[in-house]
């Protein structure tokens, strides 16, 4: 494991370098990339096709616009017309019929569950109205209001009905929710729609889970730069990629800090409690839905245990910014630093 240490007083993110080079007059047409960016998910969303045909090319971002809306009103917990409301409102009642699609993205978040022995778990998300972590919150929450909504948590309890095509919440006042891989699974879907449609090369970023295929206008591989977190305008390291998912979860747009700790956005669904000591997760791999869900995991996790996973996992890759500032990375993540 290598060990950087770096000081860092801003943030982390992730930018895309490198242009298309501009169409030139000439008989032949040239690949170039067009590129869209928008809010949806409540985040920011960028989509970008390479193509020589530039009708081709906005009928793929729109399309690829079209099935993230189309995904956001499945799975929303807060849209009330949304399947997984539907769900949630029949917490210890009843069993909910639901489409296949989002009976199979329960199933995908139950298996994270089991892989990371419920560090993850879509259930998290009866704790919701508890912590806010929009600058709202003046003091810690009770202690007893915080066990109580502990105890409604457990993916365990999501009981899935394979013949029936049904979800049921085992216990009244549970939900659930897919903040930690909605937005992974958004990207891989958007860019199998614009496969689909004649797309060789394109880039998907939504909210910082970022998927690209083939290659830049000017056929080189996407350079994705990882920004020093103490000024944003430079960078810490390069990552050069094809066909790969580098999806990253980081707190420093949202998190609280009582006596002088920092606390995440993410709750360990152990003690109700958000996560401390990391403040950015990245994941390397090559599906930006396993890679939304793994960087979740990783922040409940915390540094060792989540290194050790991820070590363990073939084709997956990370790098963790701690509280103290310092850059962890997993065994075979392969960085150009500057
Ligand atoms: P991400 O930015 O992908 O790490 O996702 C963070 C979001 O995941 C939070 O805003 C919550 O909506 C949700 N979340 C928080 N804690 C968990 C958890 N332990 N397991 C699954 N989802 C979580
Ligand atoms: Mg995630």
């Amino acid at each position: 494991m290598k060990i950087i240490k770096f000081l860092i007083i801003n943030t982390l993110c992730l930018f895309v370098m490198g242009k298309s080079h501009p169409l030139q007059a000439q008989n032949k047409r040239e690949a170039k990339a067009h590129n869209k960016v928008l809010k949806l998910m409540g985040s920011r969303f960028e989509v970008t096709a390479v193509s020589e045909n530039d009708s081709l090319a906005w009928q793929a971002i729109n399309a690829a616009i079209d099935e993230i809306t189309r995904i956001e009103r499945l799975i929303s917990s807060w849209d009330t017309k949304s399947q997984t409301s539907a769900v949630n409102r029949q917490a210890g009642i009843k069993a909910v019929q639901v489409d296949e699609e989002l009976f199979r993205l329960i199933a995908r978040s139950l298996k994270v569950s089991k892989l990371t022995d419920g560090a993850f778990d879509i259930s998290f998300a009866s704790i919701d109205k508890i912590w806010k972590f929009d600058g709202s919150m003046e003091k810690m929450p009770h202690e007893d209001k915080i066990a109580a909504s502990v105890a409604k948590i457990n993916y365990e309890n999501i009981l899935l009905n394979e013949d029936k095509k049904t979800v049921f919440l085992r216990k009244q006042g549970m939900k659930i929710g897919f903040g930690a891989i909605g937005k992974g699974y958004a990207a891989n879907r958007a860019k199998q729609v614009m496969q689909a449609l004649g797309i060789k090369a394109g880039l998907v970023n939504a909210g910082g889970d970022l998927t690209a295929w083939g290659q830049q206008a000017d056929g080189k591989n996407w350079r994705i730069a990882i920004a020093d977190p103490n000024d944003k305008t430079k960078v810490l390291a390069w990552l050069a990629i094809k066909n790969t998912a580098i999806v990253t979860s980081g707190d420093y747009e949202r998190f609280v800090t009582f006596d002088g700790k920092r606390y995440a956005h993410i709750i360990n669904p152990r003690t109700g409690y958000p996560t401390t000591g990391i403040k950015s997760v990245t994941i390397v791999c090559p599906d930006a839905e396993i890679g939304d869900a793994l960087a979740t995991s990783v922040f409940v996790l915390g540094e060792k245990a989540g290194l050790s996973l991820i070590n363990q996992l073939k084709g997956v890759e990370c790098l963790i910014i701690t509280d103290e500032n310092e850059v962890k990375t997993s065994e075979n993540l392969e960085l150009n630093y500057l």
